[in-house]
């Protein structure tokens, strides 16, 4: 298994194909340091995705290999892998239940006091207040309850509370009204602080807060920078 980790994270020359003869990474290389936040952008179709794919092990490299804290992810449990990376997805997983459950999800031993301290960490606690029944109010699965925003401080909240060293953000393109907007980046900034992060961004305020952005295209990386750089 993994023991505890710092969080370093290399992509070492990674060549992938869904398909013979069809590469989606021709030779990718990325060094992150434990602690820093990676933005990945392209068009679609560039590669942003199957990077992702790669690191939480949903396929393996044709080429190349994929190491943390200098190990190679395939000789560590898949178990001991996903206990270390933690996903916020684009579509916000949200299941039938109370926000409180919806919160717990991944951390099954988390204390009421520790959900709401994530919770506030992140910006939900206010609007989860104004609920009728608070942390107890029953939410549906398409989360007919609660806004785009909402669901995804929810995420962020979620994500905060299971505290993995690694965090993959893959960002909702949904719009959001500008004070939301502002919530979710100030929840964001604490929700990366002390975490390596790799952020499939579509926001430019998001990017923006980026240690390091990779474009890429076409399976390649194409540029490499900070914001100021770029
Ligand atoms: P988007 O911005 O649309 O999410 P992306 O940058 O995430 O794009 P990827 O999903 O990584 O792009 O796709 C890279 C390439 O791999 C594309 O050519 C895509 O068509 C192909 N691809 C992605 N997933 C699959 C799959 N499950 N089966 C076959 N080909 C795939
Ligand atoms: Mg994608």
């Amino acid at each position: 298994p993994l023991p505890k980790i710092k969080g370093d994270v290399k992509f070492d020359q990674l060549v992938f194909e869904y398909e013979k003869g069809r590469p989606a990474l021709k030779g990718v290389t990325i060094d992150v340091k434990a602690g820093q936040s990676i933005a990945l952008v392209g068009h679609t179709g560039s590669g942003k995705s199957t990077i992702i794919n790669l690191l939480c092990r949903f396929y393996d490299p044709v080429q190349g290999r994929v190491l943390i804290d200098g190990i190679d992810i395939r000789d560590v449990s898949i178990e001991s892998l996903r206990s270390q990376v933690g996903i916020v997805l684009q579509d916000t997983f949200i299941f039938a239940g109370t926000i409180r459950d919806n919160i717990r999800y991944g951390r099954l031993d988390a204390t009421d006091a520790e959900i709401v301290k994530a919770a506030q960490a992140v910006n939900a606690h206010d609007f989860i207040m104004n609920l009728p029944d608070g942390y107890d109010t029953q939410v549906e699965e398409r989360g007919n309850v609660l806004s785009m925003g909402q669901r995804q401080l929810l995420s962020f909240a979620r994500a905060l509370l299971a505290d993995p060293r690694i965090l993959i953000l893959d960002e909702a393109t949904a719009s959001i009204d500008t004070e939301t907007e502002l919530k979710i980046q100030e929840a964001l900034k604490a929700l990366l602080a002390g975490r390596t992060s790799f952020m499939i961004a579509h926001r430019l305020s998001t990017i923006r807060h980026a240690d390091e952005i990779i474009v890429l295209d076409h399976g390649r990386i194409v540029e490499q920078g900070n914001h100021d750089a770029l």
